[in-house]
């Protein structure tokens, strides 16, 4: 037995990623349409019929855009905060009302028996949320789309031991590239998103609690490279004393492709 994750897609074209423990398979946030996603999942030999849960971590298309289709499609039960549902559920289409289960950030749900926790975010959506699933070979973290990494986040990614973090823009690619100056603003706020400077700040503290695997996703295609993420996080860490590979794994999640996955044991 192991606990098995992996990014299907990644960015503002579409975020994916399953995991599965000993006891739950899991989606959290689905913005990949219904074929896509199967075939995603096929790749890995699993059933979107077997899944047990997506959870959705906000509203935003990138992040919804197949969940509608894949609930009617394979019967599987949403979990989201009341006003993320609220929000989204134009974006859902007819859904069968009895597999959406609302969450509150910070009171723990379970799954079959794999509880979850979902922990506030800061983002420009209605209750943005990020998650920690819990299993008995270490904890699995999701958090992208947030702007800071506050209290609520440090304590709800404390001692995870894989986190999907989010490493969205290059600090000079932004403020140089061609964004009209507002957005820029926006996503450099504190509910815009990380920056590769920031991300590597959160892999610090996250390696001090015995992180030992980081996929950095949600990367902007305008306003960062893989290569430039990889560098400026492995750089933090390398100078917080880790070695990269031996101490921790660093990986960027593929924007068009499922990525390589990360198996704890
Ligand atoms: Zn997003
Ligand atoms: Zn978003």
């Amino acid at each position: 037995m192991s606990c098995f994750s992996v990014s299907l897609r990644s960015g503002s074209s579409g975020n994916s990623t399953f995991i599965r423990t000993e006891s739950a398979r899991l989606i959290v946030d689905l913005g990949l349409n219904g074929k896509r996603f199967a075939m995603a999942l096929e790749e890995f030999d699993e059933d979107p019929n077997q899944i047990d849960a997506i959870l959705l971590t906000h509203e935003h298309i990138d992040h919804v855009s197949g969940v509608g289709v894949v609930m009617r499609r394979h019967k599987i039960p949403l979990y989201t905060t009341l006003s993320t549902f609220n929000k989204a559920e134009a974006l859902l289409g007819k859904i069968d009302y009895d597999l959406v289960h609302l969450i509150v950030p910070g009171n723990p749900f379970t799954v079959r028996d794999t509880e979850i926790l979902a922990f506030p975010t800061s983002h420009d959506a209605v209750d943005p949320v990020g998650f920690r699933i819990s299993s008995r070979y270490g904890d699995v973290g999701v958090m992208t789309d947030t702007g800071e990494f506050d209290q609520y986040a440090r304590e709800g990614l404390k001692g995870c031991k894989a986190v999907y973090l989010e490493s969205n823009y290059d600090d000079d690619m932004l403020w140089n590239g061609d964004y009209p100056y507002p957005l820029k603003v926006r996503i450099d706020s504190r509910s815009g998103h990380l920056s590769n400077f920031e991300a590597g700040q959160v892999a610090c503290y996250l390696l001090e609690n015995g992180v030992e695997a980081l996929a950095l996703s949600h990367l902007s295609q305008e306003n960062n490279l893989p290569e430039l993420a990889l560098e400026t996080v492995s750089e933090a860490l390398q100078e917080a004393g880790a070695k990269i590979d031996l101490d921790v794994r660093v990986r960027v999640s593929e924007r068009y492709h499922c990525s390589v996955p990360f198996i704890l044991e």
